[in-house]
């Protein structure tokens, strides 16, 4: 193996993405399969488009259903990866839904399932993985899905800004206390990529044409383009990264 390969291989790691079963997790799980990992991808629904394109490059994927709006899916997802591979390497924390609604009539309930799955599942989660990762002293590799929601304000969606504008910090906080574990806790800020989260955006001729025109790089992201940054941050290549938030966002942030 030459230098590069050996600081990009996942081969031998078992990885956890959450979200598995479309867009964004769905791109993750297929990079980090084809980079060696074997996946385990979480997802409510069946993963089978994601299984057929990890075939596709010649990865190693197996589904997990769970519910992640349930904190006892923790311990669900743990035993049922543990009792298929002998270690968790990677977490992906990726799983997240939005609610657009003018914050003036945002309900409790809309805001609770944005937050619990978005924020409190992302952090009980990483907690529970890492707690076996301190245990065994091998350390880990945890990547949390940010979003350009956790720099900016956004519109009509206060629940899910909150959430994000959380995560960003909660990468800072968990990389402070385990980093002197051997774990790496970095975060993704996808810009605005063509999946079901902007689904209504896209549809919306007047605000997709607004985002387009701002993106430098003139076009919506995709699954692809999440490749590398989830192979950086979940290989070796990342090892002296701590705390920090790439944006794989075509430019948005720069602008
Ligand atoms: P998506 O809606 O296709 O993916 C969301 C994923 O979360 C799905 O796989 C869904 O099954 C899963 N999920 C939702 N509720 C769940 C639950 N209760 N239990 C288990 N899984 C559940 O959209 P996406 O764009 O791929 O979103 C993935 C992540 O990227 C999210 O955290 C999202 O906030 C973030 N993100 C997306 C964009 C974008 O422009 N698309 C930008 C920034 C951040």
């Amino acid at each position: 193996m030459s230098l590069v390969q050996k600081l990009f291989s996942l081969e031998g790691k078992t990885a956890i993405v959450t979200g598995a079963n479309t867009g964004l997790g769905q791109g993750i799980s297929v990079a980090l399969a084809a980079a060696g990992a074997h996946v385990f991808g979480v997802a409510r629904r069946s993963c089978a488009e994601t299984l057929e394109k990890v075939n596709a490059v010649g990865g190693t994927f197996t589904e997990v259903i769970a519910d992640l709006s349930d904190m006892s899916a923790i311990d669900k997802i743990i035993a049922e990866v543990s009792s298929k591979t002998e270690r968790i390497d990677i977490l992906v924390n990726n799983a997240g839904i939005i609610k657009r609604e003018d914050a003036i009539n945002v309900t409790v309930e809309d805001w609770d399932q944005v937050i619990n799955l978005n924020q409190k599942m992302v952090f009980f989660l990483s907690q529970a993985v890492a707690k076996r990762w301190i245990e065994d002293q091998k350390g880990g590799k945890i990547i949390n899905i940010c979003s350009m929601l956790s720099y900016q304000g956004g519109i009509r969606v206060p629940s899910y800004t909150t959430s994000k504008s959380g995560i960003i910090g909660l990468t800072r906080a968990l990389a402070n206390e385990w980093a002197k574990y051997n774990i790496n806790v970095n975060g993704i800020a996808p810009g605005y990529m063509a999946t079901n989260n902007t689904t209504q955006l896209r549809n919306d001729a007047s605000r997709s044409e607004d985002i387009l025109s701002r993106i430098p790089a003139a076009r919506w992201g995709t699954p692809e383009d999440m490749y590398g940054a989830a192979i950086f941050l979940a290989s070796d290549a990342s090892a002296y990264m701590n705390g920090f938030t790439v944006a794989v966002d075509g430019g948005w942030l720069a602008r």
